[in-house]
């Protein structure tokens, strides 16, 4: 989630919280290592909890909602230049979530 989705949910629960708190709280937790920043491209730095498994992001854009994705492409390697050895990669896949593109 977004800092401004973290936000409009606490609202949602606790009523009356300002954005202050929510930025105060989600630097606390990173501090701490319970969360950790998802930066992807064009997109406003988002929080999920640290130390999930390898996967990557599908960004929707209907409800502006980004959803885990469990798969990783497979043929990378194949993609990495002979001789060139990848360390990481980044995949983001953009579209229409299943209630958007209804
Ligand atoms: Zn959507
Ligand atoms: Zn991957």
């Amino acid at each position: 989630m977004s800092a401004s989705e973290v936000f409009e949910n606490s609202r949602k629960i606790l009523g009356r919280i300002g954005i202050a708190t929510v930025y105060r709280n989600l630097r606390i937790l990173l501090d701490d290592g319970w969360l950790t920043v998802v930066s992807l491209p064009g997109e406003p730095n988002r929080y999920e909890k640290a130390g999930k498994g390898h996967h990557h992001h599908f960004v929707c854009h209907g409800c502006q909602r980004v959803f885990e994705v469990a798969v990783c492409a497979s043929d990378l390697r194949r993609m990495t230049p002979s001789g060139f050895q990848m360390e990481r990669h980044e995949v983001v896949l953009w579209g229409r979530c299943a209630e958007c593109a209804e």
